[in-house]
């Protein structure tokens, strides 16, 4: 039996998100419908795991997790990327509605009031974002490659925010935050 959710969080596995996508594009191009998409990264986590430990770490994924399952309408889909990093997909919507979207999300994770499982309190905790609409012509690895270069911006400019990322945006990512965050060797 294949398993489409992750057994952390209950959210779509990556495996689903892609399958997802990519019926999504061919919905949108179809239909000339819109679909966005959204990279989330949850901010300084290798410290909060430092400090709190794993376990801690794991209940606050979980947690993180439920905030954006709540935020989102049922057609949106929300899924575990990898690690601490999360990706929802907007359909039939926008970029000016997704980064909406993303702007409550955001204040709603930051506003998040977090406890240890003994009921001892914790730091808040914040994500940054990065949002793009699919544009015509774009492949999902694209697309990705987008979204993630805005969210690598959003680390770079403070955290804890949302930025929008166009199609045919290049610029290298130099390290830190991110999918391929970390120094270069
Ligand atoms: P940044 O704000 O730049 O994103 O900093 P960061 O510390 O979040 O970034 P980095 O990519 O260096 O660290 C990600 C951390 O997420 C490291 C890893 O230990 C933690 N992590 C990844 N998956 C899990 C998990 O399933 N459980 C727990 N507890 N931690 C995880
Ligand atoms: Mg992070
Ligand atoms: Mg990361």
């Amino acid at each position: 039996e294949i398993s489409i959710t992750d057994g952390l969080t209950g959210l779509f596995n990556r495996k689903h998100l892609n399958e997802t996508l990519a019926l999504e594009f061919s919905r949108a191009a179809r239909h000339g419908h819109p679909v966005s998409v959204l990279m989330i990264d949850i901010d300084h986590f290798k410290s909060f795991n430092d400090r709190f430990g794993h376990a801690t770490g794991d209940h606050v994924l979980t947690n993180v997790a439920s905030t954006l399952a709540a935020n989102l309408r049922p057609t949106d889909l929300v899924a575990r990327f990898g690690g601490e990093e999360f990706v929802i997909i907007f359909p039939d919507t926008a970029i000016d509605l997704a980064a909406a979207a993303a702007e409550r999300v955001r204040a709603s994770v930051a506003a998040q009031i977090l406890a240890m499982p003994d009921g001892s309190p914790l730091p808040s905790v914040t994500i940054s974002m990065g949002v793009t609409e699919l544009a015509p012509g774009q492949s999902v690895p694209d697309l990705l490659k987008t979204a993630d270069m805005a969210m690598y911006e959003a680390k770079q400019s403070g955290r804890d925010r949302v930025r929008i990322g166009r199609a045919g945006d290049v610029e290298p990512r130099r390290g830190g935050g991110g999918r391929h965050g970390g120094a270069p060797a």
